[in-house]
């Protein structure tokens, strides 16, 4: 039997289809600091990020982690673990003598499982990284971190830190450094330069202004307002990039990392452990030795043990902030216990968890129990509180009008977007949010 001849133009197109990368998906993954769900679900909100919604899925709000502050769920959104889980328990190490430089978590290496950019990686999808919270390190092809920008000569230290050969890209194209320091509008440069040169499969984005401007000025204000303008125009830029390389592989996910609550009140339970004895300070304040701390700004804190197994003192410290508690001035809405820590996945080494009433602020500071906050608006507060919300936003092959996907977890984001790209986060990772449409 002869077979007949498959015409040509069949042949032409199985060859066309073995070329195109089947299957595998492109992501664009944009953090924007603080911004909250309103942003898209009401009227009032951006009509940009009102339109993507409507395009693909959205969360009506995404529930947080403990703690609800920027680099716990920065990493929660790339692992799809509780801070428990992933290492990053807090923006800052715990430091009480502030023996360090003043210093957020910045290193990827401490982040213990899987991530998104490791997953991709180990796919051998190529992965760019610019300005996402811990990243200082990472595993990825085009890597330009966050890090310390205290000083003006910090720009070479954060060319040192990038991968060799992005800054010089940039400077030759914009004909100008890269300049201090490392603003959103410098940030979407570089991303929208490795996009256009590289073209990666999975790209993170990360826009810091917004959330400078809620803290500052509180989530109504004026200047918060431009700000949010200001975060719209940044991601048209991107959005016009991605829609002129017209590839049909390309998901775009916008996410949050929390809320806001606007302050009045701030409280430092640091100062009553100094006067009673468990804080000891030396002649300039600052904290000679400690045997409980409070750590940790905003809506809530972790309190440590300086002995995590001295039941005395973890009876001590608990009696005091009980009593303390029962002041109405403290703002105390409830103290977690260890198992209460436990099971909302915050860290297991601290023994208690203060959190706090709406309007009222923690401070670490040691010499003032009650005052003024330093800032207006703050984050940190219980994850299951609806001002903390944060917000997803995906777009995608297969995903028109979707709609409202309802309340999410943030740990189902990142196997979410893990799932569309084909890879796999750790065995511990939660579930990814169901897509109907899909
Ligand atoms: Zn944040």
């Amino acid at each position: 039997m002869t077979r007949a001849p498959v015409p040509v133009a069949v042949v032409a197109a199985l060859v066309v289809l073995a070329a195109a990368p089947a299957g595998r998906a492109r992501l664009i993954l944009i953090s924007v600091d603080g911004l909250v769900p309103e942003r898209y679900t009401s009227v009032t909100g951006s009509p940009l990020l009102r339109d993507l919604a409507a395009r693909g899925a959205f969360a009506s709000g995404v529930v947080g982690v403990w703690p609800t502050n920027t680099r716990p769920t920065h990493t929660s959104l790339l692992t799809g673990v509780t801070p428990a889980m992933h290492g990053i328990v807090n923006n800052e190490p715990l430091d009480p003598e502030r023996r360090r430089n003043p210093a957020f978590n910045w290193f990827a290496r401490e982040i213990r499982v899987p991530t998104l950019v490791t997953a991709a990686e180990d796919a051998g999808l190529s992965t760019a990284v610019v300005g996402w919270p811990v990243s200082v390190g990472m595993h990825a092809d085009w890597l330009l971190p966050t890090f310390n920008w205290t000083h003006p000569r910090d720009a070479h230290l954060l060319r040192t830190l990038s991968t060799p050969g992005v800054f010089d890209d940039y400077e030759r194209q914009a004909g100008e450094p890269f300049g201090w320091p490392p603003t959103d509008e410098r940030r979407v440069n570089m991303a929208l330069l490795l996009l256009q040169a590289h073209r990666p499969d999975v790209t993170l984005l990360y826009l810091g202004e917004f959330d400078a401007y809620a803290h500052t000025y509180g989530l109504d204000g004026d200047w918060t307002a431009s700000a949010a303008r200001e975060v719209d125009r940044q991601l048209r830029r991107v959005l016009q990039v991605i829609d002129a390389q017209a590839d049909p592989r390309t998901f775009v996910a916008i996410v949050s990392d929390h809320g806001f609550i606007d302050v009045e009140h701030a409280v430092g339970p640091n100062t009553l452990f100094a006067r009673e004895g468990l804080i000891e300070l030396d002649e300039d304040g600052g904290i000679r030795s400690w045997q409980a701390f409070s750590h940790g700004t905003g809506g809530s804190s972790l309190v440590y043990l300086g002995e995590p197994t001295d039941e005395a003192t973890a009876g001590r410290a608990g009696d005091l902030l009980e009593t303390f508690a029962r002041d109405e001035r403290s703002g105390i809405e409830r103290i977690l216990a260890r198992e209460d820590l436990a099971r909302e996945g915050a860290d297991p080494a601290a023994t208690f968890a203060l959190a706090m009433r709406p309007g009222y602020s923690l401070i670490e500071d040691t010499n003032r129990l009650f005052g003024n906050p330093y800032i207006a608006a703050m984050h940190g507060y219980p994850p299951e509180r609806p001002e903390m919300r944060a917000s997803f936003i995906l777009t995608g092959p297969g995903l028109e009008g979707t709609g409202n996907l309802g309340v999410v977890r943030m740990t189902q984001i990142g196997p979410t977007l893990a799932k569309l790209l084909g890879i796999t986060l750790s065995p511990e990772a939660d579930n990814p949010i169901p897509l109907a449409s899909r």
